[in-house]
């Protein structure tokens, strides 16, 4: 059996493994990456990397490999590539799961504003923060965390943004900028130092779920920060969903019959 993961997320690495584990069914794997990432962490077993060409190119790529099932384990935000996959999947007649970790919830204390896109997190900006305390720029100090590709919508804003990245964002960006590059896993700890260091006034995120960066939202319950959370677009219709890694390798088991 040849199940093709669309990985570049830490599920998608962790199933990789867990279909090789010694022991296991014999399942083929193969796991997609985009090619975004300059140096990408590496699933287990065999790897391509790069785009398809569309929904065509995913078709033709199933075929030609000869793909048994496929599971798209991207990020919840990547919605061109889930949107392609359900539709090479139907085209190809192959199995589809999505393996979507769940999404944060608000705990008491937290202050937080669900929007439905990075420009309207970029306009919420405005009635946030306390840039109006004394010795504060008027505008607030906002720490983006949504990647380094949506930096465009808040490119008018005149807040001052630390932005978190896995690598260098390219302009269009916020004219004041400070860039971070890291990446994640994330300490509480490192957070609340980060929020303080740099005087933050409001956090913006994508939901986008996991543990690896939720200890930010903890750290901003703490300091009063107050949270722009960008809302998930949704799987597309008709596509079973897998919450766990162990609940989607258990759907591979039974398809490989083991
Ligand atoms: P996207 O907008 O949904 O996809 C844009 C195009 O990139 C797709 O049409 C496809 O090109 C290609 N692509 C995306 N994921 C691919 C994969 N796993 N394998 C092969 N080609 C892929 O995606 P995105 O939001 O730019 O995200 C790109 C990748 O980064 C995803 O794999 C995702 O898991 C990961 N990621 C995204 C985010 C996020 O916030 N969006 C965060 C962390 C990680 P073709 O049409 O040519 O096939």
């Amino acid at each position: 059996m040849h199940v093709l993961i669309l990985g570049g997320t830490t599920e998608s690495r962790a199933l990789a493994a867990r279909l090789q584990e010694p022991g296991a069914a014999t399942v083929r794997v193969t796991s997609s990456l985009a090619g975004r990432v300059a140096a990408p962490r590496l699933p287990a077993g065999e790897v391509r990397i790069g785009g398809f060409g569309g929904v065509e190119g995913l078709v033709e790529w199933v075929r030609a490999h000869a793909v048994d099932a496929l599971i798209d384990a991207t990020h919840p935000f990547a919605e061109n590539i889930s949107f392609n996959a359900a539709r090479a999947a139907a085209t190809a007649h192959v199995p589809l799961l999505a393996l979507r970790r769940p999404g944060w919830v608000p705990a008491a204390g937290d202050d937080w504003h669900q929007v439905a896109s990075l420009e309207e997190a970029a306009r919420t900006l405005n009635g946030l923060g306390r840039g109006h305390l004394p010795g504060r720029s008027p505008w607030g100090r906002v720490f983006l965390t949504t990647g380094r590709m949506g930096l465009a919508a808040f490119a008018d804003c005149p807040q001052w943004f630390l932005v978190r990245s896995v690598d260098a964002p390219e302009p269009p960006m916020p004219a004041r900028t400070e860039v971070l590059l890291d990446r994640g896993p994330f300490t509480l700890e490192g957070e609340r130092e980060l929020l303080a260091r740099h005087a933050v006034d409001v956090l913006v995120t994508k939901d986008s779920g996991g543990a690896a960066t939720a200890p930010k939202l903890q750290a901003a319950r703490e300091a009063g920060v107050p949270v722009v959370v960008v809302r998930r677009p949704p799987v597309p219709e008709g596509v079973r969903v897998a919450t766990t890694v162990e609940e989607a390798a258990a759907w591979v088991r039974g398809r490989a019959g083991a």
